[in-house]
């Protein structure tokens, strides 16, 4: 009798979904016949942490908290101080009656680049140039541990948009036009989340452990293909061109365990990818078998409507029914989940609709181990900017320089500029400032100019340190020709470029340097022997000048190793970066991939100068 009893009791204290030796699906299943609509309904709520609290956590069951482009908790916030706030929202979930987890989730799209002091690598464009996945891959591990060392165990990337049109103001967050490397790119994936063991089943989200991330392929899809490049906007292809060129790193994304994907502003043919219930739920969960978790973009299923907002309830309907799991509200999320819950009980939505989604998030929250480590410890905080991760940052930026001219012929190259010499010109808007050449989504949502946003090198600090210590290095931001001309400079070194965007805000229709930039190559170039070196997220409109310059280098937007740039100039390493994307002579031949008829670019995909190293 007492044996019964004793085991009675512990029966009845034993909860299966705690228990991590359960199989995955047991525990899914235990914890979602224990849930109410309400605890259901929260798991899909992602809010911004600027609304967030460990009292708004655990009174509406959120799900997930979010920092949105520069939502950040201070500006020089240290990694405890984001460890703390993290932990703080995770107490509130734990205290909720099933203590489900919930997952915070950050752009890290180019290192943990909210955070000061973090290692900025190159944007996606150069490494794209770089053509190494296996580079790509360490890079995806190094950004895990510093976003984890953060606190933070989700990240909302990578963007594995195929960009078609430069004029797209996010053509930086895309490795490639071309969708073969944007698939061979989506190593990246492995290297947030883990490999996943060969046994497992297609579709399966994976992410090994407390060093690794989980990662969300955005966005989904076609966002790179959109008329004119304009952001959000509409991608007219049909379904063969779809599936041809913007699907393709989705496919690899899934094999290799994505945790989750992020839907697209922009539409298809006219319907927004968010109320797509044929290529949410009918492409993506029936038929290429994804398992984890689909989440809207930023107030994505508000968009569904024009105006915005418009008709909240006909969004919520659309877009929940288009398959989506989890919605980023941002800040209205009582309107969201009060109208969720009324649609479910007037059976709008269907209950299993509401299961699916559940069970997707929580699947994701229990394959992470979340359950058994909810919180952060301060044991990773010396992962953020190590001097290894430096390292790695400075070997991508030497990668991803793409040499686009070097010299009149082969036999009379520039390059490499030799490192003793009794003075030279460094010039140019860019040469000394990390801001730019971190571009956006670096501490701020669109970017900084100037020094002082983080720690990192300029490419006029790493000139300084390569050169020989006789050389006399003069720096002039823009100066004039006479000036160049009376000073008797070996060379120059000229680095010009733009300016800080991300979004919509980049979104350009010609594409040129802005001033001074032009004026500085030209007075410079026209005095002395000159290389220049343009910063950018994209082709820009350099065809009227190129004949001025004595050579020239892609330098895309490097991060905050600018050392990188000086090791190549002066021959420590080699060129071997390639176009990752067509480069256009005028804008208006824009839209031009290659393969296309009449292709006639000023350097085609695939375009790049070699140097050997001078050691
Ligand atoms: C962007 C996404 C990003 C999200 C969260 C949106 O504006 O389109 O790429 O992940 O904001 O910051």
């Amino acid at each position: 009798l007492l044996l019964c009893f004793l085991v009675a009791s512990t029966e009845a204290e034993y909860v299966k979904y705690k228990d991590p030796k359960q199989p995955l699906n047991v525990r899914i299943e235990d914890l979602m016949r224990r849930m109410t609509l309400e605890e259901k309904i929260g798991q899909m709520v992602q809010i911004d942490r600027s609304v967030a609290s460990a009292e708004v956590m655990k009174k509406y069951l959120i799900g997930s908290v979010l920092s949105g482009g520069g939502s950040v908790p201070a500006k020089e916030a240290s990694a405890k101080t984001w460890i703390n706030m993290v932990n703080e929202f995770q107490k509130g979930s734990l205290s909720t009656r099933l203590g489900i987890p919930m997952i915070y989730g950050i752009d890290a799209v180019h290192g943990q680049n909210n955070v000061y002091k973090a290692t900025i690598f190159p944007h996606n464009i150069g490494i794209g140039a770089t053509r190494d996945p296996e580079l790509v891959k360490r890079i995806g591990a190094a950004t895990a541990l510093e976003v984890r060392a953060t606190g933070i165990p989700y990240v909302f990337a990578p963007c594995i948009a195929v960009c078609r049109d430069p004029r797209w103001g996010r053509c930086y967050e895309s490795y490639s036009e071309d969708p073969k490397i944007v698939q061979a790119m989506t190593e990246i994936v492995p290297g947030l989340q883990g490999d996943i063991p060969t046994n497992s089943a297609k579709g399966v989200p994976f992410v090994a452990g407390r060093e690794k991330v989980a990662a969300c392929a955005k966005h989904y899809v076609g966002d790179g293909g959109t008329t004119k490049g304009i952001n959000e906007n509409n991608t007219v292809i049909d379904r063969h061109g779809l599936l041809s060129t913007h699907m393709p790193g989705y496919y690899n994304s899934i094999i290799k365990g994505v945790a989750s994907i992020m839907i697209s502003y922009s539409s298809w043919n006219g319907i927004k990818m968010h109320a797509n219930r044929d290529l949410v739920t009918g492409f993506l969960k029936n038929t290429l078998r994804f398992r984890g978790f689909v989440i809207t973009d930023w107030q994505g299923i508000d968009q569904i409507t024009t105006p915005h907002h418009a008709n909240y309830s006909y969004s919520i309907e659309a877009g929940i029914q288009a398959g989506i799991d989890m919605v980023m509200v941002p800040y209205n999320y009582t309107e969201f989940i009060h109208g969720l819950t009324s649609q479910v009980k007037n059976k709008i939505i269907p209950m299993s609709r509401i299961d699916d989604a559940v069970k997707r998030i929580l699947r994701v929250k229990f394959v992470m181990g979340l359950f058994e480590n909810p919180l952060a410890d301060f044991s990773l905080v010396n992962q953020l900017g190590s001097q290894e991760h430096r390292e790695l940052a400075r070997e991508a930026v030497r990668k991803s320089l793409v040499l686009l001219k070097n010299g009149e012929s082969a036999d009379t190259p520039l390059l490499p500029l030799p490192k003793k010499a009794s003075k030279i010109l460094v010039a140019g808007s860019h040469a000394d400032n990390l801001g730019y050449q971190c571009g956006g989504w670096t501490i701020e949502w669109q970017g900084l100019s100037g020094n002082n946003l983080t720690k990192g090198t300029t490419i006029l600090t790493a000139i300084k340190n390569t050169v020989d210590p006789k050389t006399k290095v003069v720096y002039k931001k823009n100066p004039h020709a006479n000036y160049v001309k009376s000073n008797k400079f070996d060379y120059a070194i000229v680095v010009v470029g733009e300016h800080p965007y991300a979004e919509g805000a980049g979104d350009s229709l010609n594409l040129t340097i802005p001033d001074p930039g032009p004026s500085t190559f030209t007075s410079v170039c026209g005095a002395v022997k000159c290389v220049v070196v343009i910063i950018s997220g994209r082709p820009v409109m350099i065809q009227p000048y190129i004949t001025f310059m004595d050579a020239l280098v892609a330098a895309w937007l490097p991060g905050t190793e600018g050392q990188g740039v000086a090791d190549v100039l002066f021959g420590d390493y080699g060129f071997s970066g390639k176009l990752s994307r067509t480069w256009f002579r005028t804008v208006d031949q824009l839209p031009m991939n290659a393969g296309d008829p009449h292709y006639d670019p000023l350097f085609p995909l695939g375009f790049g100068l070699t140097t050997n190293p001078t050691k």
